[in-house]
């Protein structure tokens, strides 16, 4: 997931407008977890918060950081002391340090880092330089539902799509749609618009401002997609496999286009690429040339 989150978002950065440093690793806290007993046994934590998973060949990993370090000497400290939540599980320290760490970053140097692993080994100090990537989290939720999501911030996909999405140009191709929401500020617009989303069905304005906003984000992926060196027909493969599914499902809620025209717009997207130099990527999409 951030591997695939990771190549995207630098491949595109030239064409973002939000971007931040990103050292190419997903944080984790074992207070995150419904069981953190079990969490503790099957993780390393040093400390509270601790890297969960490295993109391959990214910053962090390329830095000599591995899963299950942590960091010892965040500027502002990190008070881990009590544990105001004990039953539910919560994000609150990882968000802290995820705050601290980009703030870090922000400053544009190279940053030293002081790392604690495995008991028993010497603290480290690790410096890290990472490049300006468009800016979003990329994470991998287990709500038990089969779907994806972008609130502006976080480029979510559920653990049952990534399952039935085996394929890594299939997989890119869901990322980089709601990556596509991102940088499209799509919940800005539609919160300026006052569009409610999940309370029943749409209509009228609010439900074509959303259309709208699903065929943006299908148009802008499949650039997306080649600038990152995937394959774009992947996404017409994705939703030739998943439209007959997802028909005979129960979750056709009215609010999204039918596959068929989304595979239409993907493909008329994929034809406009093909009309360009390949040998001069990346390209820039028409969608982000006036943002
Ligand atoms: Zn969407």
């Amino acid at each position: 997931m951030i591997t695939a989150g990771y190549r995207l978002a630098k491949a595109n950065a030239p064409f973002c407008k939000n971007k931040w440093r990103n050292p190419g690793w997903v944080l984790h806290s074992y207070q995150q977890y419904p069981d953190r007993d079990t969490a503790r046994a099957a993780f390393d934590f040093p400390l509270p918060v601790a890297i969960a998973a490295l993109v391959e060949g990214g910053p962090a990993d390329q830095a000599g950081l591995r899963t299950g370090e942590s960091f010892s000497d965040l500027p502002g400290g990190i008070w881990w002391g009590a544990d105001p939540v004990r039953h539910k599980p919560s994000f609150a320290l990882v968000d802290i340090v995820n705050i601290r760490v980009n703030a870090l970053f922000d400053g544009g140097q190279a940053v030293g880092l002081l790392v604690r692993g495995k008991p028993g080994e010497a603290e480290r100090r690790v410096t890290i330089e990472p490049p300006a990537i468009c800016a979003s989290y990329f994470i991998i939720s287990s709500n038990g539902q089969d779907d994806a999501g972008a609130d502006g911030q976080y480029v979510r996909v559920s653990a049952a799509l990534a399952q039935y999405t085996p394929d890594a140009d299939e997989f890119a191709a869901i990322v980089a749609h709601e990556l596509a929401h991102n940088i499209l500020e799509h919940r800005k617009r539609l919160d300026a618009m006052n569009v409610q989303r999940g309370i029943g069905r749409m209509f009228g304005k609010s439900k074509k401002a959303f259309l709208q906003t699903e065929m943006e984000a299908d148009q802008l992926s499949v650039w997306l997609m080649v600038n990152a060196g995937y394959d774009p027909a992947a996404a017409v493969r994705f939703w030739q496999r998943r439209g007959p599914d997802k028909d005979k499902g129960l979750f056709s809620d009215g609010t999204h286009m039918g596959w068929r025209d989304r595979i239409k717009i993907l493909q008329a997207e994929i034809e406009h690429i093909q009309t360009l130099n390949q040998n001069r990527l990346p390209h820039e999409p028409p969608l982000l040339a006036k943002m």
